[in-house]
């Protein structure tokens, strides 16, 4: 039954988040009131309650991150599988392992995520079941910490987002009891020049009270300052905190909101490194920055999304490079397009 208020509380939420953006929350105007043609929503199985011997199950349209099962779809943040370890349908931090992210890119959507911090309690106020949820990879963190009757600061406390905002009650179950999050992200939007077209929001309920309102985040996650915004892709991998705690996740999963579009993955560095090179007589230069491949083509810029180990596509024109990999691993050719059709290209002083 909780579940049922919850999914009515969040759809409220994300009709304030729309209304603050000012992106179609109003009627539709190519439909009448009570319009029989209308399609109808898509009908779905929602999720069942976790209970604290159990995980419940996911909505039957969301996109299950970890089902207690694997860490498949969790890598360190350079791609390189994860030292986090796996236990009876958790997976749990190991301290100097750094942060967990998914391969799979998300923005706007709808996340849940248990975690339990240990017990007995150890440490004491951020040194106290420290973990994080950050969305953007790791860039804007609904804080993960030991809150039952533990005094930290408030903006760093569970729930906040972190250095920004205090949760509006402080939810906490003990130490040791598996807590959840119920988080609608919208993530930010930045114009052509990098300039913030509308910020971060964070909606978030805390074992179903909502404690963070739609609330509009000043920039990233950080400590001791207020960074301002760095302009990145709408779609980034969700990631979960290395502070050193032993904290337990389990049953996590998202659903993406609004349109629907291609999925996008962040592939490991090393795997994107074998693409760069010269390709074509110099016709297509491949390189990477950070993250991401960035291909130059006659002269032309395109930031390339990974929809697959091989496959990449650009945003702002439909140029497509798939890498073909000969059995030794070794890539010699990529197959591009632009619009239509298929082209070869090998790479360059290879035969
Ligand atoms: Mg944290």
């Amino acid at each position: 039954m909780i579940k049922i208020k919850m999914t009515t509380a969040m759809y409220g939420a994300i009709v304030a988040a729309n209304l603050a953006l000012r992106c179609a929350a109003a009627p539709d105007p190519d439909w009448l009131d009570h319009d029989r043609d209308r399609p109808r929503p898509l009908a779905i199985k929602p999720a069942t309650s976790s209970t604290q011997e159990q995980a419940g199950q996911p909505p039957s349209d969301a996109t299950v991150l970890f089902d207690g099962k694997d860490l498949s779809q969790w890598v360190s943040m350079d791609g390189t599988p994860t030292k986090w370890i796996m236990g009876k349908g958790y997976m749990e931090c190991v301290k100097g392992s750094g942060y967990v992210r998914t391969l799979q890119n998300f923005g706007d959507c709808q996340l849940h995520v248990e975690w339990a911090t240990p017990t007995p309690p150890h440490g004491e106020g951020q040194g106290r079941g420290n973990s994080g949820v950050f969305l953007g990879l790791d860039r804007y963190e609904v804080q993960v910490l030991d809150s039952y009757e533990a005094n930290t600061y408030a903006d760093g406390q569970a729930a906040a987002v972190y250095g920004q905002y205090p949760p509006l009650v402080n939810a906490s179950r003990p130490p040791g009891e598996w807590q959840f999050y119920d988080i609608i992200y919208t993530a930010p939007r930045f114009d052509a020049e990098g300039k913030v077209k509308s910020p971060a929001r964070l909606t978030v309920f805390h074992n179903g009270v909502l404690v963070q309102n739609n609330v509009e985040l000043t920039g990233p996650t950080s400590w001791l300052e207020r960074a301002p915004y760095q302009p990145h892709p709408e779609k980034q991998p969700i990631s979960l905190q290395d502070h050193g705690n032993p904290v337990r996740f389990r049953n996590i999963w998202v659903r993406e909101l609004g349109k629907p579009g291609r999925k996008e993955f962040t592939l490991a560095e090393k795997l994107l490194d074998t693409y760069c090179g010269k390709y074509g007589n110099g016709d297509i230069e491949v390189s990477r920055e950070d993250r991401q491949l960035v291909a130059r083509k006659s002269g032309v810029r395109f930031v390339m999304f990974a929809e697959s180990p091989t496959k990449f596509f650009a945003k702002t024109t439909d140029f497509r490079l798939e890498f073909m990999p000969d059995s030794d691993s070794q890539v010699n050719k990529v197959i591009w397009s632009v619009g239509e059709g298929a082209n070869e290209a090998k790479r360059d002083g290879k035969k």
